[in-house]
């Protein structure tokens, strides 16, 4: 089978770098699954999970947007932060997540803040559900 290197990077440094089969995400215009040998591509990611495939295995990555960078035998994704499942403190995302609720509820004079409340809440629901 196949595979390509995929490295996954953030401001801190890198998160990841391994070689798998097939890496599926959702990009702004939806989700992308890539297989070896796929052509070049930039895409921008929404906050969610990155799927790293190898036979029946499947890793995930919890990612606030970033960039998918893709040529044939390599994937790049820079994020400004990216979690393994294992590192997620589910209980702070809970607790992030309980904050942007309650910001929500107060509904929004200030469309600003309502619009940050809401990418909190993503990543939030988006670290609870990869840390699963
Ligand atoms: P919080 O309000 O809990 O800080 P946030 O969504 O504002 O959540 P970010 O700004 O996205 O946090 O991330 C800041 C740093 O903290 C990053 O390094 C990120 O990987 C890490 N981080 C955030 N939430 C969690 C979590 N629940 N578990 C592990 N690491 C986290």
């Amino acid at each position: 089978m196949k595979t390509l290197t995929v490295s996954v990077v953030t401001p801190d440094g890198p998160v990841l770098e391994d070689t798998f089969e097939m890496v599926s995400c959702k990009s702004e215009n939806g989700e992308l699954g890539i297989l070896p040998g796929h052509i070049p591509l930039v895409a921008p990611l929404q906050i969610s999970a990155v799927r790293l495939k190898s036979g029946e295995t499947e890793q995930k990555i919890a990612v606030s947007g970033g960039f998918l960078e893709v040529r044939p035998d390599k994937i790049t994704v820079l994020a400004q932060t990216a979690e393994k499942p294992e590192d997620i403190d589910k209980a702070r995302a809970e607790e992030a997540l309980a904050r942007a609720e309650e910001r929500l509820k107060q509904k929004g004079q200030d469309e600003i803040d309502f619009a940050r409340a809401e990418l909190s809440l993503k990543r939030a629901m988006n670290r609870i559900t990869v840390s699963r």
